[in-house]
């Protein structure tokens, strides 16, 4: 009997768990109700008088011995498990998630291009710090006109005579410089105005301006290539209305809205229901156009008897705001990832 102990003792400071089966299998063996230091106990009526005290103090021992080593091999197989796991951790595999997704306002972009290079528009690019004369004098803003007080300007401090520019309308005035119409062309790029930073404003945005000049361009051509791009950009159940409006640079001009609510009467499509972009009206404006004065096309030595054309332009971000549903262009430069990650479809 005081051999077994001695048998069981040696078993258990031997024993090892590399499993959770294993240890389980210890414990059924050791600790468990009917295991064998039960047995052991039960044993303890059968050993002489004499020898039961010392039989007992045995028992309690080596039930000890496998309650602390059972412990042990819990630790043991924690550890072993952190020790695989911290293995497993590979540092040079590529973070998770690591697909980044194009801004919006570049799909955006990317978008309206795709659209006007479908009729026949190339895309004309020019310098984002300009002179006076290209963003303000060759459009028709005289010196002191009051309608130069129409865009909060940023003026380069050494040269007054250097401006960033106010609009895209600069590239339009060099395309006409530098080459002989026809031109039919779009200039994407970015603008500066000297505006509070809220929801709705901001000092640098993007527009796409467009230009075409060639003989006999009426104002029907004017409204059949925007009324296009509408229905291309968002979808082809939207209508288009022009209002009246004023520009230095185009005469007649107007603004052009597209319908909100022509799906459904009463359901706003840009809205969503809310009506807080149509103001209940059933109209967005997206874009001021109209056709080039005459003194414009002059100034860049282009006969006005000859060529006629038409201008439009809008601002990306208000696009992009209408087409996403989104509520404040500051997401649009706040680079936070819970934001740019949702426009992981567009390409
Ligand atoms: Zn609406």
């Amino acid at each position: 009997m005081f051999e077994k102990v001695e048998e069981l003792t040696k078993e258990i400071k031997a024993s090892v768990a590399e499993s959770q089966e294993e240890l389980e299998r210890y414990r059924l063996r050791f600790i468990a109700r009917k295991g064998e230091l039960a047995s052991l106990f039960q044993q303890l009526k059968d050993v002489p008088n004499e020898r039961k005290r010392e039989f007992g103090q045995a028992v309690n021992e080596i039930k000890k011995l496998a309650q602390d080593r059972f412990k042990e091999l819990i630790n043991g197989l924690e550890n072993n498990q952190n020790n695989r796991q911290a293995s497993d951790l590979d540092l040079t595999l590529p973070a998770e998630d690591p697909i980044g997704a194009i801004h919006p306002i570049t799909a955006t972009r990317n978008r309206i291009i795709e659209i006007f290079k479908r009729i026949g528009f190339n895309v004309s690019d020019g310098p984002e710090i300009e002179d006076d004369w290209h963003n303000f004098t060759a459009l028709n803003f005289p010196p002191n006109h009051p309608a130069r007080e129409m865009q909060d300007t940023f003026f380069i401090e050494k040269d007054p005579d250097m401006v960033l520019r106010t609009h895209t309308s600069n590239v339009q005035i060099r395309l006409m410089q530098s080459q002989k119409p026809p031109f039919r062309s779009i200039m994407p790029g970015r603008v500066f105005r000297n505006e509070a930073i809220s929801a709705r404003a901001h000092c640098i945005f993007h527009q796409v301006e467009g230009l075409y000049v060639a003989e006999n361009v009426s104002f029907k051509d004017l409204k059949e290539t925007l009324y296009y791009f509408a229905k291309e950009m968002f979808g082809k159940d939207t209508d288009i209305r022009f209002r009246p409006s004023y520009f230095p640079f185009t005469e007649p001009s107007a603004e052009m809205d597209i319908s909100c609510d022509l799906l459904k009467p009463g359901t706003c499509k840009l809205c969503g229901g809310t009506k807080n972009i149509c103001k209940g009206t059933g109209w967005v404006e997206i874009l001021g156009c109209g056709m080039v004065d005459p003194n414009v096309l002059e100034s860049c030595g282009i006969d006005s008897q000859k060529y006629t054309g038409f201008a439009f332009g809008m601002g990306i971000e208000r696009i992009a705001m209408l087409k996403y549903q989104i509520k404040d262009l500051r997401l649009f430069t706040e680079n936070d990832i819970r934001f740019l990650g949702q426009f992981k479809t567009e390409v």
